[in-house]
């Protein structure tokens, strides 16, 4: 089968049914670009998502498994939410952020690479569903490849929020940031930014969903210990952004899912260059 097709009819990206490949509008469901320049026949094997919630959740169950086997010796077996994890020193190796690692080591790509870590099974358990709840939804409004985008920008800023907090605030209760901070809620909290900002552009059912699911995750992160809310907060303030930046009600072009792919690599590198850097 030929990569990209240039003629002819193929199925529409969202509703299945036949349109010409270089339609600008699908007129049986009115999604955009429903030929995906030709290449939806490749992408739709992939899913609404073009596969990023399985690369999540595969990466962060490879790299979990990776983090408990690099050290033994020191899982920790703490309260619920810490259950079987993984020693600091393994998260600080494959690539951990926060004040110390970015501000005391100089490690600033683990804002990258910290939402691909977990530090125990509910955590990993509940960040992963989350991902699949919300990922295909802003796949949905925004296209995959800028639902990619919003992931990234947000976790890394979720993290920069955190650990400039940790920086200048230090570890006092509830203002301070973190010296140590991993998982994947950075970047949930930034795809329910994305969601909020939505619903101002006509979603506003899920729009007022995601803000109620930010809320209710935001005040749970306030009771328990050991929750990064600088995270939260700078995620969802990353996800919100970006998505008025890059507007769901224009249509997404080929340069996003570029740029999405440079995301993924750049993730994946990160966490190369910790491991490397770290022995
Ligand atoms: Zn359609």
């Amino acid at each position: 089968m030929a990569l990209r097709q240039k003629s002819g009819s193929v199925v529409c990206r969202r509703c299945g049914l036949l349109v010409g490949v270089n339609d600008e509008r699908c007129f049986h469901c009115g999604c955009r670009n429903p030929g995906l320049w030709g290449y939806a026949p490749i992408f739709r094997r992939l899913g609404q998502d073009l596969g990023f919630v399985p690369l999540v959740t595969g990466g962060c169950i490879l790299l979990y498994l990776a983090c408990l086997m690099a050290d033994p010796g020191g899982i920790r077996m703490g309260n619920l939410f810490s259950l079987f994890s993984p020693s600091l020193r393994s998260l600080f190796l494959f690539g951990a952020s926060g004040s110390v690692p970015v501000f005391s080591f100089g490690r600033w790509w683990t804002l990258l690479s910290a939402g691909w870590l977990h530090g125990g099974l509910l955590h990993i358990l509940f960040n992963l569903l989350w991902v699949r709840q919300l990922a295909p939804a802003t796949a949905e409004l925004y296209g995959a490849g800028r639902m990619v985008i919003i992931y990234t920008v947000s976790s890394i800023s979720g993290f920069l929020a955190s650990s400039l907090a940790g920086f200048l605030l230090g570890p006092i209760p509830i203002l301070g940031g973190a010296s140590f901070t991993i998982g994947a809620s950075a970047a949930i909290f930034g795809l329910l930014g994305s969601l909020v900002y939505s619903g101002r552009r006509g979603s506003s059912a899920v729009g007022r969903q995601a803000l109620n699911y930010a809320l209710v995750l935001f005040v749970f992160g306030f009771m328990m210990a050991g929750i990064d809310n600088w995270a939260h907060a700078g995620g969802f303030l990353g996800g919100y952004l970006t998505g008025k930046w890059m507007d769901p009600m224009r249509p997404e072009r080929i340069n996003h899912l570029i740029a999405a792919l440079i995301c993924v690599l750049l993730s994946g590198a990160s966490i190369i260059l910790s491991v490397l850097k770290g022995y």
